[in-house]
């Protein structure tokens, strides 16, 4: 079916579902759906923001019957084109489905609407001495719908894992309009196909998420924070397996390269080392006895690894003062070229040696800047392509660039998405990944799913790089 704008009898009905208050086609409004975190805008017909699963329904009843898309949208933090509306059509944002509905201590889960913030969520369960592992570094900005669909991680899933593994049940409005549950309460069920895992990270592409059960953990009652700077990065790498091999799990272990030291040095000035050319940052959690001896044992590792120093944080303030580089790159990074390009893919980890020397190769021979750091500790290494938009000979190297790499991740055994799911952003490069065959069962499972291909039509596959129908803006070409 061929997807339509939305006409005017639509968007009457659409009203009538609701309210005249929850949505408009006002331009002034529908700018602020245009954009996510990547670097392209879209304008949708229209926005709105129903209130529950059965205004949901109707809703993608309407769309399947009148032809027009509808885009899910949560915060709009997503950095891959996920919430945007390339073919025109409806938003629909949840942030009206924002409430806790239970935290259930006994049983350690908690059932929340999917526009809920994560970081809300953080605090009501901490205030009963649980913890909800997935945290990216949005948490305090996006939502739980937003970070199943995408299946994001965070700095704890070395050790805890990610969103995908702490969904238990999901209750879902299909493309057609029903009204699923997946899933179970219980502690485990292999009743049926595991719908719910399929569901989390399908970008939005396979149904609308309303309200999901989480997995809670008990809160650890402590942390401790290490830093430790080397002068190669062959011995960070080989840290980083001796690490992964001891009995210690760490709950946190962070990478920077040369050029992401090199950024924060000019940026902050905190005297790493002249020698730095690579930096582990360490969180070990558990019981106040057990983080201790963790992290001396962590320490031996990394200095009989031939690290430079090591640095142990005696307190809150301290492990602060050890983030600061870390926290700092961002904007640090932005200092050196205006427009930053964040692919996140990541390698088994013991070829993290081998992916950053690619990564370095590939900026010097196409005379970029590429600065690399990210998730050490399960191989997910964000590398940033820093460019200017109005040097003409540096853009030229973009696209070469991230076919380079994309083609050294796979080489690698790797993946071109750890976190950040390919929405329109990687669409064109899936099939440098995935076998024609895989691609033609998703698209297939799309079609169970979504027979008039209505809900986030051209995300994650046919995608068309050049289309420019329904866009405004982009930062570059
Ligand atoms: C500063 C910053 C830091 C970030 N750090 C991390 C990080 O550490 N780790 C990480 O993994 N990501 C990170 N991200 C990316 C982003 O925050 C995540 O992908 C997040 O999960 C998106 O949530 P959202 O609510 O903003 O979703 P949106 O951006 O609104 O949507 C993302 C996708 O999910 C779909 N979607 C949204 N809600 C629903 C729903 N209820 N049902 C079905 N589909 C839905 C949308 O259609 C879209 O395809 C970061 C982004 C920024 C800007």
């Amino acid at each position: 079916m061929e997807i339509k704008t939305l006409d005017q009898n639509s968007r009457k009905k659409i009203r009538k579902i609701v309210g005249k208050q929850y949505c408009s086609d006002q331009p002034e409004d529908l700018h602020l759906y245009s954009y996510d975190a990547m670097n392209r805008r879209y304008l949708p017909d229209m926005v709105a923001h129903p209130v529950d699963e059965n205004e949901i329904s109707e809703i993608l009843r309407l769309a399947n019957a009148e032809g027009f898309a509808v885009v899910p949208r949560g915060a709009g933090t997503g950095m891959t084109g996920g919430s945007l509306a390339v073919a025109g059509g409806l938003v629909v944002n949840t942030d009206r489905l924002n409430r806790i509905l239970e935290v259930d201590e006994g049983n350690m889960t908690a059932w929340v609407e999917s526009g809920v913030i994560n970081g809300v969520l953080q605090d009501e369960v901490e205030k009963v001495g649980l913890f909800f592992p997935p945290a990216p570094s949005s948490m305090n900005i996006s939502t739980l719908g937003g970070n199943a669909a995408e299946n994001a991680s965070g700095l704890r899933a070395v050790k805890y894992g990610v969103t995908r593994d702490y969904v238990m049940a999901l209750e879902v409005v299909l493309p057609t309009g029903e009204i699923i549950n997946t899933g179970s309460a219980a502690a485990k069920s292999v009743t049926g196909y595991d719908l719910t895992r399929l569901l989390v990270g399908s970008e939005g592409t396979l149904g609308i998420i309303t309200k999901l059960l989480l997995r809670l953990l008990s809160r650890p009652e402590s942390v401790r924070t290490l830093m430790a700077v080397f002068p190669e990065i062959e011995a960070a790498s080989v840290t980083v397996a001796k690490i992964m091999a001891s009995r210690v799990t760490p709950s946190t272990l962070e990478f920077m390269d040369r050029s992401a030291i090199r950024c924060v040095e000019d940026y902050l000035e905190p005297g790493l080392s002249d020698e730095a050319a690579a930096l582990l940052l360490i969180e070990v959690d558990g019981d106040e006895v057990s983080v201790d001896q963790q992290a001396s044992i962590l320490q031996e590792i990394c200095e009989s690894a031939g690290a430079l120093y090591v640095k142990k944080a005696g307190d809150e303030s301290e492990a602060e003062s050890l983030w600061k580089a870390r926290h700092s790159l961002s904007p640090a990074i932005m200092k050196i070229r205006p427009l930053k390009i964040n692919e996140d893919v990541v390698v088994p980890r013991m070829k993290i040696p081998e992916l950053v020397m690619g990564i370095e190769m590939i900026a010097a021979e196409r005379n970029i800047n590429i600065v690399g750091f990210g998730h050490a500790g399960d191989g997910n290494v964000h590398a940033n392509i820093l460019v200017d938009p109005a040097d003409k000979d540096e853009m030229a190297q973009v696209d070469g660039a991230l076919k380079d790499l994309f083609k050294l991740v796979v080489s690698l055994d790797g993946s071109i998405s750890g976190e950040h799911g390919i929405g329109i952003a990687k669409a064109p490069y899936m099939g440098m990944e995935l076998s024609a065959e895989s691609m033609e069962l998703m698209r297939r499972i799309k079609m169970a799913f979504d027979p008039n291909n209505i809900l986030n039509p051209y995300k994650t596959f046919d995608f068309e790089p050049s289309t420019k129908s329904r866009e405004i803006s982009r930062s570059y070409e």
